[in-house]
């Protein structure tokens, strides 16, 4: 990114609110040529159809089950950046990395940008994305102001807040494309300056801690919360504010690791696109995992090959030579708990004490988070403006004593129910059939299914997220 350039829009702010420029004809035309051939693959599929992408960040394996592949690589295109309207305008399987490149060059970004690179607008519209601005932004899915959707049998329609498709506008997120897929988003962007300036604030106990999150949330100077725990009595809260210059800048795109960086320094600087990134690199801390922290493997990687993508490419090739199964022929018993649960905020002292008994995975990213508009997302439903903690852990627990399949990421499950907490899909699930439906707006969900996939060529949420079809 040209730092000039961020600088210069960034002195010139655009008035708010004013009506989008939209893409240029030759944009808009491609856009709809690769739309008519994206409808041809969704009529002349004989299977239910399944997303054919690059990458995906969905942490299930599915079972093999018939499907036609529907090719949406092409769909990845920047349409239109309007600084003016504060939008962007994009095709929806554009992964974050390559949007964030598109907009920072005009001084903004989009309002909420999920960690790993690799994930796209649309996935994060349909599943839930989340970062450390989703204390006032809301989640991805808040940040959309209207979205185009084609159908299984190959109908587009335009979702907005106030338009005849609204109940699927805000039924969409969390449905993981079970209603069809989101392929044109208008998306709210930020202004940006050239530099955040971070503040990494240590607490050993979490009631202060979270107080101290509660109390960040609410200070209009911060633009980026986020919580850090390494262990029971090593917690940091991590506070971000645009600045426009900075005394230096940190790099943690190479040698060194992002994830120490907050335990050892109180203040930190980076380039608002390294900020953007700073999770992306070591896939929060799970490249160690990988063998990543070894600075010789770092240097023979090197840095273009050090990100989400490439670890998420190793996951799926070790995944399917079973390579995790080593641990159960040594008598492990390993189950995978990779999950990200919110919690209401006053809970989670409670919710974290249980976790560290019961689960003991450590670190955990805590992302404070609250739904803003006012009619609420039934299928991820948190009250509007409360303000809940997203705890978010990715790691195998491997213990010698046999449970049944499932039984940590289950005990989950009741303990996120008994807080009145909500669940992302995008990993395992266990919920029985009747309890999965009092979490997810059953109602709802059967009435957008019978008007936009009355045939039920796609699967349900249910049989796609829990029973992994
Ligand atoms: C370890 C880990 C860490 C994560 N960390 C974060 C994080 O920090 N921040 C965050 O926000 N999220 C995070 N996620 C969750 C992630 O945002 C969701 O899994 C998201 O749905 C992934 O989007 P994707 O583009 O990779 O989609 P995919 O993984 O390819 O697909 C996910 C699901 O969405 C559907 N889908 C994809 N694209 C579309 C579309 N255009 N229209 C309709 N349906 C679609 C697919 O059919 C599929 O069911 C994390 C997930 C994992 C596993």
């Amino acid at each position: 990114m040209a730092t000039a350039e961020v600088r210069r829009s960034v002195e010139s702010p655009a008035p708010a609110q004013a009506v989008p420029s939209g893409p240029s004809a030759a944009a808009r035309a491609a856009h709809v040529e690769r739309r008519a051939r994206l409808i041809e693959q969704l009529r002349a599929a004989a299977a239910p159809p399944r997303l054919d992408k690059e990458i995906s960040n969905l942490f299930r394996e599915r079972e093999r089950v018939p499907a036609a592949r529907i090719d949406t690589r092409a769909f990845r295109h920047v349409l239109a950046v309007d600084p003016a309207s504060g939008t962007v305008e994009v095709e929806g399987m554009c992964p974050y990395g390559e949007l964030v490149d598109a907009t920072l060059p005009m001084g903004v970004m989009p309002a909420v940008v999920p960690e790993l690179m690799g994930i796209t607008i649309g996935g994060a519209l349909a599943g839930v994305g989340i970062e450390s601005s989703s204390f006032r932004h809301g989640l991805v899915h808040e940040t959309v102001l209207e979205f185009d959707m084609v159908t299984a049998s190959g109908e587009v329609v335009t979702a907005r807040p106030d338009n005849e498709h609204a109940e699927l506008y805000f039924g969409f997120p969390n449905s993981y494309g079970t209603l069809g897929y989101a392929i044109r988003i208008l998306a709210k962007t930020i202004p940006v300056k050239p530099y955040v300036r971070l503040e990494h604030r240590k607490f050993r106990d979490p009631e202060a801690y979270y107080a101290f999150l509660a109390a960040t949330c609410d200070d209009p100077n911060a633009d980026f919360v986020e919580g850090e725990i390494f262990a029971p009595d090593r917690l940091v809260v991590s506070v971000g504010r645009f600045v426009d210059r900075a005394p230096w800048t940190s790099d943690y795109t190479f040698e060194k690791i992002y994830y120490k960086s907050i335990q050892e320094r109180e203040e930190d600087y980076l380039t608002v696109r390294d900020y953007i990134r700073r999770w992306d690199t070591d896939w929060f801390w799970c490249s160690k995992n990988l063998g990543m922290e070894i600075p010789l493997v770092r240097r023979l990687l090197g840095r273009e090959r050090l990100n989400s993508r490439t670890y998420t490419r190793i996951m799926r090739w070790a995944n399917r030579w079973n390579l995790g199964k080593v641990y159960d022929l040594l008598g492990y018993r390993s189950e995978s708990v990779i999950q990200d649960v919110g919690i209401p905020l006053p809970k989670a002292p409670e919710f974290l004490a249980w976790f560290h008994e019961t689960i003991g995975i450590l670190p955990i990213w805590n992302c404070p988070f609250r739904a803003i508009h006012p009619h609420g997302f039934p299928l991820f439903h948190t009250p509007p403006g409360a303000l809940f903690v997203n705890f978010g852990f990715w790691q195998p627990i491997r213990r010698r004593e046999a449970k049944p399949d499932g039984w940590y990421n289950r005990q989950i499950e009741k303990k996120v129910a008994e807080l009145g907490g909500v669940k992302s899909l995008y990993s395992d699930s266990y919920y029985p059939l009747d309890e999965f439906w009092q979490r997810y707006d059953r109602e709802v969900y059967e009435r957008l299914k019978r008007r936009y996939d009355p045939d039920r060529r796609l699967r349900d949420l249910y049989e796609k997220c829990v029973l992994k079809r």
